[in-house]
């Protein structure tokens, strides 16, 4: 790897079958953008779909725009969509409300069905989890005071022999969002279920980012984002996916009128639609929501194998030329090199993580810090290139080597 030069970056981005798609992307002249796992890039096509969006469907169609455009059907379009990315078939998904709050939901339903049949207290997640993910179940369980309690495992290798016969939800975000770990779901699922516990899984570094079949895996229900690799653009609304096999018993208690069989009937009382429509809650920002489409269609121009193959070439060569251009300086790998067990991204410890990662910024180098002393790239084969990769690590090896970073960098309020 020691051999590679820019050159050779170059070549690779001429062999790129994807190369094509970062076309497709507004991405300012200069910058490197390491960080579409946290925000994902736009896409051209987005500027367009809001102007029709905010002059004709709402500007000039009116009210009359929830039917004649769809709006209210796009919550179940937009999952249809989704679908195909996450192994999801036709009418499971809806892309509705925040992560965190499709969480509550799927917890609460999956308590439920617990509840049903059994005393099980437990729900087992890690303790390097996502935190809204740890609080939303705190908060629903403290609510429910039913005397249910988080087991907060401290390492995957660990999960295993936490699940046992007291658990009644495995919670896992399947890709760590400060590690890039990633889980294997159907080993997981398949031990939880065989001690009778439910599987939940939560796909925000990985819906777009690695492939994911959750009927192979046999998942019960799944969450995720569509504003980090999915590019729906700041705040899009997030995706529930419950399998046809639960619809039925999917109980939550955000019971809104969007979830009714028939929330044009102005019942008095709630009766909850069907299928997949009952994890709706309420009226959906649609400005918002219209913009998720623009991000899929790119999705739809090629296939997560060939972005598989895209990210882990670009995440090796990440990993190999820090380590060999910048190896005078303290870094550490908290990425698995397994690439059965790595994402979409490859984080760094530094001791002065915070202070490089911005001097980085300010040269045009986009990445991110992450609590404790952790600098995380992500890399998004739609529009990364190798060449990319390539100057992002010298951008990082000049600022190391000429210690060109300020220690007294104030935080900014988002890392
Ligand atoms: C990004 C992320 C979230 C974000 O939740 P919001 O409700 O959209 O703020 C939740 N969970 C995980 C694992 C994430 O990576």
């Amino acid at each position: 790897m020691t051999s590679l030069d820019r050159n050779s970056c170059i070549a690779l981005d001429q062999a790129d079958p994807l190369a094509d798609l970062r076309q497709q992307f507004s991405l300012p002249e200069g910058v490197i953008y390491l960080d579409g796992n946290s925000l994902g890039a736009m896409p051209k096509a987005s500027a367009a779909r809001a102007q029709q969006v905010i002059a004709q469907e709402w500007g000039t169609d009116l009210i009359k725009s929830w039917n004649k455009a769809g709006w209210f059907d796009l919550p179940s379009r937009l999952g249809n969509l989704l679908a195909p990315l996450i192994g999801a078939r036709a009418d499971e998904v809806v892309v509705t409300d925040s992560t965190s709050i499709n969480l509550f939901k799927a917890i609460a339903a999956a308590l439920h069905l617990q509840a049903e049949q059994t005393q099980r207290k437990v729900i087992v997640t890690e303790r390097s989890n996502f935190p809204t993910d740890i609080y939303m179940a705190e908060g629903l369980t403290r609510w429910l005071d039913k005397g249910y309690r988080l087991h907060l495992v401290e390492s995957p290798e660990e999960l295993i022999s936490a699940i046992n016969a007291e658990t009644a939800l495995v919670m896992l975000t399947h890709v760590n969002y400060r590690t890039g770990y990633l889980h294997d779901m159907a080993a997981i699922t398949a031990h939880a279920h065989q001690q009778g516990a439910l599987a939940l899984w939560d796909l925000a570094h990985s819906a777009g980012a690695v492939p994911v079949d959750l009927h192979t895996a046999k998942a019960d229900f799944a969450v995720g984002c569509t504003y980090k690799y999915l590019n729906g653009g700041p705040g899009s609304p997030a995706f529930i996916w419950v399998p046809q096999t639960h619809q039925a018993s999917f109980n939550h208690p955000l019971t809104g009128w969007w979830g009714h069989a028939t929330p044009f009937a102005m019942q008095p009382s709630f009766n909850a639609t069907a299928g997949i429509r009952r994890a709706l809650c309420g009226t959906q920002p649609i400005v918002s929501l219209a913009m998720v489409e623009c991000g899929l269609q790119v999705f739809a121009q090629t296939s997560m194998s060939a972005i598989r193959t895209k990210s882990l070439a670009l995440t090796d060569l990440f990993i190999a030329l820090v380590e060999s251009r910048c190896q005078a300086h303290p870094l550490q790998l908290v990425t698995p090199r397994a690439h059965a067990q790595r994402g979409s991204q490859a984080s760094f410890t530094h001791p002065h993580a915070y202070a490089v990662i911005q001097a980085l910024i300010e040269r045009g180098v986009i990445g991110d810090y992450r609590e404790p002393a952790i600098m995380r790239f992500g890399f998004t084969p739609l529009y990364t290139r190798f060449i990319d990769v390539w100057d992002a690590v010298e951008g990082l090896r000049d600022v190391l080597d000429n210690k060109a970073y300020s220690l007294n960098a104030e935080r900014n309020a988002v890392t």
